[in-house]
């Protein structure tokens, strides 16, 4: 199953929750500031994305979105 994996980088405010949190390593603080000051998450590694939603689930100001994608038409 295909899922997509999406931070939205002005809604993040940088406090690398999801980054603690992610059990593959996938997400890294960036080294330039957003809309807002801040300096966002990124998929660092998104190959290494097992789309366990735990980054998802841990921000506080809802900016991850996962979602399953429709490219399985051919199955
Ligand atoms: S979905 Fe899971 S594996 Fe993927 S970035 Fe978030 S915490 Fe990490
Ligand atoms: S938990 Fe949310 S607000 Fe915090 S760094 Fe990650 S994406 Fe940004």
């Amino acid at each position: 199953m295909a899922y997509s994996h999406k931070i939205d980088n002005d809604k993040c405010k940088g406090c690398a929750l999801c980054v603690t949190v992610c059990p593959k390593n996938v997400l890294e603080i960036a080294e330039q500031v957003n809309a807002k000051g801040y300096f966002p998450a990124y998929q660092a590694r998104p190959e290494d994305c097992i789309h366990c939603t735990a980054c998802c689930i841990m921000c506080p100001d809802l900016a991850i979105t996962i979602k399953k994608t429709a490219d399985e038409a051919a199955d």
